[in-house]
């Protein structure tokens, strides 16, 4: 799914900030992948390169054999859509709109056909065992189902590879638990996953593990 080959991302600062020196990475399909490291040390920076927000300064990136270094925005966008499933600490729910809109939206912005949303929210949220939530506003939800609901969002454009940003720091242990069960299961069905976290619990659970020490990635045990 993912080739990273000696990715630098510097932002221009006086001195520039280098976030990421010389990156190489293979991720292959049904990997799940842990990213540790400390604060500042280029975490995000890598997942906002993964998930095409943002562009290496040099190197290589490829998606699913395709080299986005060279695609022009608009590809880049699509491509995007068409296989990147974003999920955040702070799930990012519209509150005055229903699980099941909040899911649907995400497939208006992502450019997926009218026709058969509604059918494809409701197949997410059955995915993350949301079935009985879909009138809901996101209010009403706990912490556990709100992050899950932002699972269904981020699964309902059907990518391959999932991207994670501390996805259980607003979570308790219980909670916490619930989204890993889920990223097994999801994993088990052929999904890609990377997941950037500060936690053992969460990193454990993982079948790979990988450290950034100021934008330096080295394997991990
Ligand atoms: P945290 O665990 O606190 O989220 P992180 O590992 O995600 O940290 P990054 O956000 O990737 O760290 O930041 C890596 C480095 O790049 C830091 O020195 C940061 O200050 C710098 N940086 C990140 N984004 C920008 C930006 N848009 N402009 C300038 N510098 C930036
Ligand atoms: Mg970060």
């Amino acid at each position: 799914v993912i080739s990273l080959s000696q990715v630098v991302k510097e932002f221009p600062s006086d001195p520039p900030v280098r976030a990421l020196a010389e990156v190489s990475l293979e991720v292959r399909p049904g990997d799940y992948l842990a990213v540790v490291g400390p604060s500042g040390s280029g975490k995000s920076t890598l997942l906002n390169v993964l998930g095409l927000l943002d562009r290496p300064t040099s190197g290589s990136y490829r998606l699913d054999g395709v080299e986005t270094t060279s695609l022009r925005d608009g590809a880049r966008t699509r491509l995007r859509g068409a296989r990147i499933g974003f999920v955040f600490q702070s799930f990012h729910l519209l509150s005055h709109r229903s699980v099941a809109d909040n899911v649907m939206l995400a497939e208006v912005y992502g450019g997926h056909p009218r026709k058969g949303r509604r059918d494809r929210a409701l197949r997410a949220l059955d995915r993350v065992g949301l079935s009985h939530r879909v009138t809901f506003s996101p209010e009403r939800l706990s912490g556990g189902e709100r992050q899950r609901a932002a699972i269904a969002r981020a699964l309902v454009g059907e990518p391959s590879l999932l991207l994670c940003d501390e996805p259980t720091g607003n979570l308790d242990s219980r909670n916490t638990d619930a989204v890993l069960d889920l990223f097994e299961e999801l994993r088990a069905q052929g999904l890609t996953i990377v997941v950037i976290t500060h936690e053992t619990e969460v990193s454990d659970r993982a079948d790979r593990r990988v450290r950034i020490t100021d934008g330096v990635l080295v394997e991990a045990p």
